[in-house]
Parts: structure tokens; sequence; C-alpha cells
């Protein structure tokens, strides 16, 4: 693991990526990185402007939502970020987006067929139902799901996803969106379907371990 000063820097870099393409919203969406003591993580603030953070912006938190550093409050979602990374221990990243098309794609119930490589990996990938965001009942959901897979759909909300660094995690929650998008593209299209056989569906299984 990095020093603390590289996970904040990172926090910051993939805030503004999510950001300019339009996983967070203003205000929406949070973004965390475990420190380096392995106990507390590093969080972006609640309801500041996501586009105007810096490092000095962040606050480390224990996993009660006490602050240890920093002079902002905690984004409201700590739990739901402390409990992803219970569900997949050695995750060192956790991105909680509002990504419109995957939102959307929740809300109608939609679930990744087997349209192209992404779409296999991403075929274990939970609904979570709705919950009352930043409570423990949305943050226990978030466990179960990220049980089977380490991205996850929140219905009526958006998504949240670890990886082994933060880079990953940002990179697992594009993955969904972009996917989701295509899904929504073949639906508006509305031929005939052509997915990937089962043949091929297994021997992608192989790769996708490692997207
Ligand atoms: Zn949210």
């Amino acid at each position: 693991m990095g020093s603390d000063n590289d996970a904040r820097e990172l926090i910051i870099q993939i805030v503004h990526e999510l950001f300019s393409a339009g996983h967070l919203t203003s205000t929406g969406g949070n973004v965390s990185n475990r420190s380096s003591d392995g106990e507390t993580i590093w969080i972006t603030p609640s309801a500041l402007y996501k586009g105007g953070l810096t490092a000095d912006s962040l606050v480390r938190i224990r996993p009660d939502g006490s602050v240890v550093e920093g002079s902002n409050q905690p984004s409201i979602e700590y739990r739901m970020h402390f409990r992803a990374y219970d569900a997949r221990p050695g995750s060192l990243g956790a991105v909680h987006t509002h990504s419109p098309v995957a939102t959307a794609f929740g809300i109608c119930n939609q679930k990744f067929e087997p349209i192209n490589t992404d779409a296999v990996a991403l075929a274990d990938t939970q609904t979570v139902p709705w919950f009352m965001p930043g409570t423990a009942e949305l943050a226990d959901a978030v466990f179960d799901a990220m049980k089977t897979s380490r991205g996850a759909i929140l219905q009526n909300h958006g998504l949240m996803a670890v990886g082994e660094d933060l880079r990953h995690a940002a990179t697992r929650a594009a993955m969904i969106e972009e996917t989701a998008r295509i899904a929504l593209y073949v639906k508006q299209f509305g031929g005939e379907v052509s997915l990937l056989t089962d043949d091929a569906v297994e021997r992608l299984g192989s790769i996708t371990e490692f997207l």
C-alpha cells in the first residue's frame, strides 16, 4: 500500500475523472481509499461540490464515522464503503457513483446478458433494492451483494464498486456504465439480438476474471 498522501492524491484524481465523465454529480457519489493503518479510510466529504475538491478536503474516518483527520464532515455513505471493504477483503479502493445509464438499468430491473466481453464479466452483478441513503440497511445490502461481485447496482440510486486499488474500482464502475449504455442501444435498435454463445461465454470466463 502507498502512503496516505498518495492515497489522497489518487482519490482527487479519480473524483475529477468520474466527475468529468458524468459518473459523479455536483454533490452525488463518493470515493474512498484505505489509509496506511489498514483500519481507517480516506473519503470524500459530504455535500461539497465534487468539481472543486482538493486533497485537503478529504477526511480520514473510523468505521463508526468519527473523524481522525480533516475538517469536513465525511460522506453520509461511509457505512456503505466500510461494508464493501468488509465484503471484499484485500480491496483498497471503493467508488460510489450516480452513473445515469447504470442507474436507469437498475430501476428497470435489467440484467447483463452476454452481448460482449464486459457483459460476460458483469453477469454476476447484483441489483440492491432501494434503501434510504446513508443507512446501515443500505450498507448491509451492499455487503451481501458484494459477496457475489465487486460491483453492485443500487436501485433508484447509483452503483458501488471496489477494487484491489482505487483505479481498479473506478474501472469497474465505468465498465458497468458503458455496458449498460450498450444494452440500452441494443434495446433501442430493437432488431434480432445476437448474444454470445454458451461456448463463447465459457471460453471468455478465464479472461473476464481479470477484468
Ligand atoms: Zn449516492
